[in-house]
Parts: structure tokens; C-alpha cells; sequence
């Protein structure tokens, strides 16, 4: 006799049946899932405890009447030849689902680009600013910005606008001074950065001059952000930070 599968591949042993229209069929017995024997008794199952089912019940399962079967099911058996057949068609469907969802990827990507295109190409001035700035604050915005897609804020155009101003200056910038002169600074803070320690609080106010250059003062606070500043000052240091030139100064008198 012919050697019969099921569905799922395995040798069928037991004894087959036909069906109405004279297929051959097995059945089977679904085991219950709620119960199991525990020392020699059908108990209904709490859970499972270091990979064993434990029952603190004692009760009888009543999902199968303790019989430790739900179901008698019949399922048809096939030939090898059969089963071969039955797989290639479900191979070749399942490879269409999978060219299909990746064809719908494929066009949701390309929809997706032509929108970032389009949207680039919209707000160009913006963008290519905007992709000139390096560091992590700028690229975290670059990422949130061409995720949202949406048209650049008054407040984001300024805020590129200055960041590429400052970086302009900060190739021009130049030492002021020689050392130990008392000079005469006039410009706004550009930054303060306030720092604390053993001997106090210490800040270092940057201050970008009129004229682009960069001085620094590290002590009291002269002010905040963008507020305008006059002073007379010392000259105690000409220093490179990050490529740009900052003149450091001490003693610095309200003018
Ligand atoms: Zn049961």
C-alpha cells in the first residue's frame, strides 16, 4: 500500500478511513490543554511551575470532563506525490504574497522620496542651509524636520540664519589686541556657560563683537544671551577654540 502524510508531512501509521467521496482520512484525538496528569491524577492546571504543570486546586479539569481529550477531528491524508503538489502551490502563493508586500514597500519608499524631493525642492534655501550645519543638536533637527515635512517656522529660519552667521564670523574672527593692552569691547553675549565648583560658581561669557570677533571673559556674569555688552577690558591670552580665534580678557570695567 501507498505511504500516506499528513498535512504537515509526517508518515501516517495508524489506520485510515475513507471518506464520503473515498478519500483517505485519519483521526485524531486534541488533547486538552487546560489539564494534565499530575502523580498519577487528571488535574485541572494552574500553571506551570520550573517547566512543570502544578495544580493547587485539586479540582477536576472541567474543559474536558477529566477525560484529557476535547475533540475527535478527521483530516485527510495524502500521497507523497500529493503532498509535493500541495506545497509547490503553497511555496508559490506564499513567494506571491511576500513579491506583492515587497512591491508595496518598494512603491511606499519611492512615494515617500518624491515627497522629500518635492519638499526640499519647495523650501531649497532652507534646506541646503540647513544641511551645512554639523554636531548633534543640528542633525537631530535635520532628522525631525524631513520626518515632519512640514514648511520652516519664522523662529527655525531665524534660528539657521544665525547659526550660519556665527559660523561665517567664526572663520573671519580675529585676536584683539596685544597682550596685556586694555581694550574697549563692544558687542552681545553670545553665550554664557556657567560652571560650578570648590571655589564657587565660575561663568564664561562669550561675547561676539560687532565686528565678528570673539572675546571671552571667564568670571562674573555679564549678562544673558543676546544682550548687548561695553566694556573695557584686559587682554590676558590669544587662544584658538575649535579652529576659531578668541581673544581672553580680564578685568572687565562697565563703559
Ligand atoms: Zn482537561
Amino acid at each position: 500500500m501507498t505511504q500516506l502524510y499528513t498535512r504537515s508531512g509526517t508518515e501516517y501509521t495508524g489506520s485510515v478511513q475513507l471518506s464520503a467521496k473515498g478519500k483517505p482520512t485519519y483521526t485524531y484525538q486534541v488533547s486538552c490543554t487546560r489539564c494534565h496528569v499530575i502523580n498519577g491524577q487528571r488535574l485541572y492546571v494552574m500553571g506551570m511551575m520550573n517547566g512543570k504543570p502544578y495544580s493547587h486546586t485539586g479540582f477536576d479539569c472541567w474543559g474536558c470532563g477529566n477525560t484529557g481529550v476535547t475533540s475527535t477531528k478527521t483530516a485527510p491524508l495524502y500521497t507523497a506525490e500529493q503532498l509535493a503538489k500541495l506545497n509547490a502551490t503553497a511555496d508559490k502563493r506564499q513567494a506571491e504574497r511576500q513579491a506583492k508586500r515587497e512591491a508595496e514597500q518598494a512603491l511606499a519608499a519611492k512615494e515617500l522620496a518624491d515627497k522629500l524631493a518635492t519638499f526640499k525642492a519647495e523650501h531649497a534655501e532652507f534646506c541646503v542651509e540647513l544641511n551645512s550645519l554639523a554636531g548633534e543638536f543640528w542633525n537631530g533637527f535635520r532628522d525631525g524636520f524631513y520626518k515632519r515635512l512640514q514648511a520652516p517656522t519664522e523662529r527655525q529660519i531665524a534660528l539657521v540664519k544665525a547659526e550660519i552667521a556665527k559660523l561665517q564670523q567664526n572663520v573671519t574672527s580675529a585676536y584683539v589686541g596685544a597682550i596685556g593692552d586694555r581694550i574697549e569691547i563692544a558687542g552681545k553675549i553670545e553665550r554664557v556657560i556657567t560652571t560650578e565648583s570648590f571655589y564657587g560658581i565660575k561663568h564664561i561669557n562669550i561675547i561676539r563683537c560687532e565686528n565678528g570677533n570673539v572675546v571671552v571673559y571667564r568670571g562674573n556674569y555679564l549678562g544673558g544671551k543676546d544682550d548687548a555688552v561695553h566694556i573695557m577690558a584686559t587682554v590676558a591670552e590669544h587662544t584658538e577654540y575649535n579652529g576659531v580665534k578668541q581673544t581672553i580678557v580680564q578685568r572687565p570695567k562697565q563703559k
